[in-house]
């Protein structure tokens, strides 16, 4: 019998310095049973990245409101700010005002009759987003890269901006016809068709493009592309883009709506 105690005290003493493999890192025992159990510090969490600039969306507003004009990128130290006013509730809530107010006065319009009344759409960052793209590419912080944002287009997945959309599809109920006018250029004309479709906006009276080679800025296109609309005797109760490009230059259309776009500058 003592022998066999002897064998069940070895065998317990053995399991209990096993069992030290499975302690936790933090807990160490020093000195014997009945001392001090101390603590090791815990590991230092991983430094957070600092909080944006206070200035970042101070910048944002000027861009908005066309004081910050002709900039090239979005400063680098903003780059978290406009990822996360791109893609949380802001954007969204912002492009919503807008679109709301859009659609008020659309439908406070009293129309001729005559099926000329047009509005004028913009496509990308108004009709389409270029989100997917912009998100591998810095939001902005980078320099344009002309090349990979065409090979972007040419997939032709770039997802409606569902406010736009919903703009768009009301109008359509009013009897107003869209019209889209990009800066896209002519050889982009089908894969632009396709994607337009493709993301519900189902028909329009014109899908106006600038020919390849154009030596103007965007600014100039629209609006002599704007003349032609009216010269045809068509009548341009509304106009929205996310560049003042888009909207500034005689004629305008009866009212102008910008839609919010605080990731890049078109002249
Ligand atoms: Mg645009």
């Amino acid at each position: 019998m003592a022998t066999a105690r002897l064998i069940l005290l070895l065998t317990v003493a053995a399991a209990a310095a096993g069992s030290c493999c499975f302690c936790s890192a933090q807990e160490v025992i020093v000195g014997g049973v009945g001392e001090q159990l101390a603590t090791a510090p815990p590991a230092a969490p991983a430094p957070s990245p600092p909080p944006p600039p206070p200035y970042c969306g101070s910048v944002r507003t000027a861009v908005e409101a066309h004081n910050i004009i002709g900039w090239k990128t979005v400063p680098a130290d903003c780059a978290e700010y406009v990822s996360d006013y791109l893609t949380g509730e802001r954007y969204g809530r912002d492009s919503d005002v807008v679109i709301n107010e859009a659609i008020a006065y659309a439908e406070s319009l009293k129309l001729s009759g005559h099926g000329k009344e047009i509005w004028v759409f913009d496509v990308d960052e108004t009709a389409l987003s270029t989100l997917p793209y912009q998100a591998k590419h810095g939001y902005g912080t980078k320099p344009y890269d002309h090349a990979s944002f065409v090979q972007y287009v040419a997939g032709g997945s770039a997802p409606a901006l569902q406010g736009t959309l919903r703009l768009y599809r009301r109008l359509l109920q009013l009897g107003i016809k869209p019209v889209f006018l990009t800066d896209r250029t002519e050889d982009q004309r089908a894969v632009t068709t396709h994607n337009l479709l493709s993301q519900g906006y189902c028909s329009w009276e014109k899908l106006l493009l600038q020919p390849v080679g154009l030596q103007t800025t965007t600014q100039a296109f629209k609006t002599g592309e704007r003349q032609k609309l009216v010269s045809a005797g068509y009548v341009i109760v509304g106009n929205i883009g996310d560049q003042w490009s888009d909207i500034l230059g005689s004629p305008e259309g009866y009212r102008t709506f910008k839609y919010p776009n605080p990731i890049y500058y078109v002249a």
